[in-house]
């Protein structure tokens, strides 16, 4: 005993020794693999042996076998010598540790009792390597994870998306093929989208899988749970996976709002096996998946009423412009013949006739200036109408406007008060279009300012170099939950004064969309019983600051 202590002193130091470097191997070792082969290592060293191995599992484990020197034959089996402990932790056996020799000599003593120093600390290095790979690999799937999604995301267009999805989902869990299966609830089947990854197109067509039948696909998208596959015979290669001939699948529910709205398939036709790992990532992607395909299926939704609605659109604007061709004609003629009668009238001529003459000339006068504007409103709507811009002064647009209102106010005994300021800047717009606007306003405040009233109109220079033109009555007003519809087509309000007023309701529309295609803008201030204020804002062009 007391022969043995020196020595046994000596190994006690060379084993913590080695085992003190043990930390900071297993620490700058990348992975499993690498940790292995550093222990390994180290063991070689501090029993001196020519080799030593580590085996993880039982046969058709992992093992790694360190040289430390070469032995002259390229086999392990040429090392005749070895020292085997087990690896063992809290009572699990994780593998073996081998010594190896190529002297046909036992190894001391010594040897056996470091290599048995040695195993419990290797076992449990292995044990956190193994947890720190799976902990690598759980990072590395979020990542994937995170990247398929936003990959999804990013797409609208429901092809695409599918397309995606099915690529994602294979690459997700290295899978060879990926199809992405939806519910057509109509005829209660799920259908293969193409393209799908790995899968011909002409092959993915052929895809149906009723639900009646009850096939695996049916199943996961009524259960809601994953479905594995591994190793499926060939004979068994049947129902949904008929069309492929699969060795392994794995499919998971896609459900978006808690309905279902398909499946997604991944699976190998020749090698890969699916692990619960692998179908429990493949469904938090199929999560984010439905809210991708959900919202492809919205915008594809949104797109087809879009193009509905300007389809509709076409066909109003080709209808109405139609119409008003048709009718300009025959409404011209209208008026100049009784033009022609009223001129050439008889000194004797009834009075009663000449009432008559004198209507269909008002008349054709209101429908030519209804055609007019319907004619002005598609060409603004369809944006083809253009302006003939110059430089102009909105003062002289605006007493135009006045000069021909002006009969009209003196008829009801109205005064139109005018305001234009000395300082205003020139705006660059369409002289025509913006007195068609100032005389709108001013019709309409002639048409609901009372008998005997007043109608203001002012055009001053606003801050920002812009100009205002500003028309103000003392009419009934426009309640505020009228006031944005009235610059709809058509719309006129539901009053008294209104119904006794001619009009079409598309003097506001018309007035607004000529003033935003001079980039300006038109606002309406007005309360029931407080009159209307009605102010057209117009960019001046270059003004004096
Ligand atoms: P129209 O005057 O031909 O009916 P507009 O588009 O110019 O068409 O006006 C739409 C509707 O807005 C009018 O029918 C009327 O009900 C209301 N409106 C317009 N201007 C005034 C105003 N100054 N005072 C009160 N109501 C008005």
């Amino acid at each position: 005993m007391n022969a043995l202590a020196p020595r046994g002193a000596q190994l006690e130091r060379t084993a913590a020794r080695h085992l003190g470097r043990m930390p900071r191997i297993i620490a700058s070792a990348q992975d499993l693999e690498e940790v292995l082969h550093r222990l390994a290592e180290l063991v070689a060293e501090a029993i001196r042996a020519d080799a030593a191995s580590i085996r993880l599992g039982g046969a058709g484990g992992t093992e790694v076998l360190h040289v430390r020197r070469p032995w002259g034959e390229p086999s392990a089996s040429a090392l005749p010598t070895r020292l085997t402990v087990p690896l063992v932790l809290r009572g699990r056996r994780l593998g073996m540790l081998t010594a190896l020799r190529a002297r046909r000599r036992p190894f001391p003593q010594t040897a056996t009792a470091l290599l048995g120093a040695f195993a419990g600390p290797i076992a449990m290095a292995v044990d956190n390597a193994r947890l720190f790979d799976a902990l690598q690999d759980r990072l590395a799937d979020v990542v994937r994870l995170g990247e398929a999604s936003e990959a999804i995301a990013a797409l609208g267009d429901i092809g695409a998306v599918g397309a995606q999805l099915a690529r994602q989902a294979a690459h997700l869990v290295s899978a060879e093929r990926g199809v992405l299966l939806l519910l057509d609830a109509d005829r209660a089947e799920l259908v293969a989208q193409a393209p799908a990854y790995g899968v011909r197109p002409a092959q993915v067509r052929k895809l149906r899988f009723p639900l009646a039948e009850g096939g695996e696909s049916a199943r996961v998208l009524e259960s809601g749970r994953p479905y594995i596959a591994n190793d499926i015979p060939g004979d068994r290669r049947d129902v949904g996976r008929r069309a492929f001939g699969e060795r392994s699948v794995l499919m998971v529910p896609l459900r978006a709002a808690a309905h279902p709205v398909g499946v997604l398939t991944v699976s190998n036709k020749r090698q890969g096996l699916f692990t619960r790992q692998d179908a429990r990532l493949l469904a938090v992607f199929a999560a984010q998946a439905a809210v991708a395909l959900e919202n492809a299926m919205l915008y594809q939704e949104a797109v087809r009423e879009r193009e509905q609605l300007k389809e509709l659109e076409r066909l109003k604007s080709q209808f109405l412009s139609l119409v008003s061709h048709e009718l300009r004609t025959p409404v011209t003629s209208i008026k100049a013949s009784a033009e022609v009668l009223l001129s050439t009238a008889p000194a004797g001529i009834p009075e009663a006739h000449l009432r008559l003459l004198r209507n269909i000339d008002r008349s054709s006068d209101r429908l030519s200036a209804l055609i007019t504007d319907l004619l002005d409103l598609i060409r603004l709507e369809s944006g083809r109408l253009e302006l003939q811009r110059e430089y102009l002064d909105v003062r002289q647009v605006a007493e135009e406007a006045v000069s021909t209102v002006r009969p009209l106010a003196d008829r009801r005994n109205q005064t139109i008060q005018i305001d234009l300021s000395a300082d205003t800047c020139p705006v660059y717009g369409d002289r025509r279009r913006l007195e068609q606007i100032a005389l709108n306003l001013l019709m309409n405040g002639v048409k609901f300012a009372p008998l005997g009233g007043t109608i203001w109109l002012q055009v001053r220079r606003d801050a920002d170099r812009h100009v205002r033109l500003t028309v103000r009555d003392e009419g009934p007003g426009i309640p505020a939950e009228e006031q944005r519809r009235v610059f709809e087509p058509f719309y006129r309000l539901d009053t008294e004064e209104t119904r006794r007023t001619t009009g079409t309701g598309l003097g506001l529309p018309i007035a607004s969309a000529l003033t935003e295609l001079h980039g300006g803008s038109l606002h309406l201030e007005s309360a029931p019983g407080q009159g209307s204020t009605f102010s057209m804002t117009l960019p001046g062009a270059t003004c004096k600051s």
